[in-house]
């Protein structure tokens, strides 16, 4: 199957009520592991790539990777996505390798690090989405500004610093036109997300609530929400690890969220401890092992397990047969003559 564009993944989400991960990739072993969970649970899914993870593994590495795991998994509808887009230039550039979605992430400048003004994250959203649509890709963009710091972009903070304001994501729909949109709840990147398990004094789920209220049309996108389980920050420190006691998003939080129209969560954190929970068990216990491969796999088993456990609860699993893929010229057309209109201002009356 070729890849599919993120927006009909997404709008097929809306009419099944489900949610869709989106998981974040370096390498061959992370993106094996999303297909191998992909293919268990007969899901659709999000795969996408941050600036740093392109840096990584070069584009064409990554890209080549991806149009691997999309013709060996011919069955599996597959969206690749660029994470945090920091400039037009950047969501460009993915746009020009083949990537069908795109996040033009203007509530920071392009230093990804402080706090734009409304209008700049307008015009650059703006921009990116005429780009975009033109050539039939998705695009996501972000109102209010997440906590914390991952791969090297965030304004860091609690996450409770610039939470959406619902109005204002209204009227930023309605100026910019994007498909997507992530939304400042109080959630941060990383692993330390919360001091104590999380309840409406930080977490606002009432704020996400009302957005989708006055948005019913538009995809809404939790970051930041892997939900850090006890049990897999208890593996990585029972095999030599040094992670301070911390709290994600609770997975029923995120069920709420998809109850009122969210359907892109992203989670990265929880993969990267299975990750190195079984890396370090396999260093800890056989310490005379040396080939890549002995501890590769069960790092890539690990990862595949939390994957399809996530897949499961944000019920996507299921849903990969339920539609044959829009081919993206197809899309273009779609958003030319209107029919892809997002509308959110019909939702605003
Ligand atoms: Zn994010």
């Amino acid at each position: 199957m070729p890849l599919v564009s993120m927006r009909q993944l997404l709008d097929e989400a809306a009419k099944g009520g489900y949610g869709v991960g989106a998981f974040n990739v370096n390498d061959m072993e992370q993106i094996q592991a999303i297909m191998m969970a992909a293919r268990q649970t007969k899901s659709p899914v999000i795969v996408q790539a941050s600036r740093g993870a392109r840096a990584f593994a070069e584009d064409l590495y990554l890209f080549r990777l991806i149009q691997a795991a999309a013709e060996l998994n011919p069955e599996i509808p597959i969206a690749m996505h660029q994470d945090h887009g920091n400039s037009f230039e950047t969501c460009k550039s993915a746009i020009e390798l083949g990537y069908t979605s795109v996040m033009m992430d203007g509530s920071l400048l392009e230093d990804g690090k402080t706090p734009s003004t409304f209008d700049q994250n307008v015009d650059v959203t703006r921009r990116v989405v005429d780009y975009a649509h033109e050539r039939g890709v998705t695009v996501e963009g972000e109102i209010g500004v997440l906590g914390g710091i991952e791969d090297g972009h965030g304004a860091g903070g609690t996450g409770l610093e610039h939470v959406t304001d619902p109005d204002q994501a209204v009227e930023f729909a309605e100026r910019t036109g994007v498909d997507a949109l992530a939304i400042a709840i109080g959630t941060s990147h990383g692993a330390y997300k919360f001091n104590k398990k999380p309840d409406g004094s930080v977490l606002k789920m009432d704020i996400l609530i009302a957005i989708h209220k006055r948005l019913p049309h538009t995809h809404l996108v939790m970051h930041g929400s892997s939900s850090v389980p006890k049990e897999l920050q208890d593996i990585v420190n029972e095999y030599g690890g040094k992670l301070k006691p911390t709290w994600g998003v609770p997975v029923e939080e995120i069920q709420l969220g998809i109850r009122n129209g969210v359907r892109k969560i992203n989670v990265d954190t929880d993969n990267r401890l299975a990750i190195t929970g079984a890396i370090r068990k396999v260093f800890a216990l056989t310490p005379e092992k040396f080939d890549p491969r002995d501890y590769l796999k069960p790092a890539r088993e690990a990862m595949a397990k939390v994957v399809s456990e996530r897949m499961t609860e944000f019920g996507q699993a299921g849903h990969a047969g339920d539609y044959k893929p829009i081919p993206i010229t197809e899309m273009a057309k779609g958003y030319a003559n209107g029919s892809l209109d997002p509308r959110p201002s019909l939702a605003a009356k």
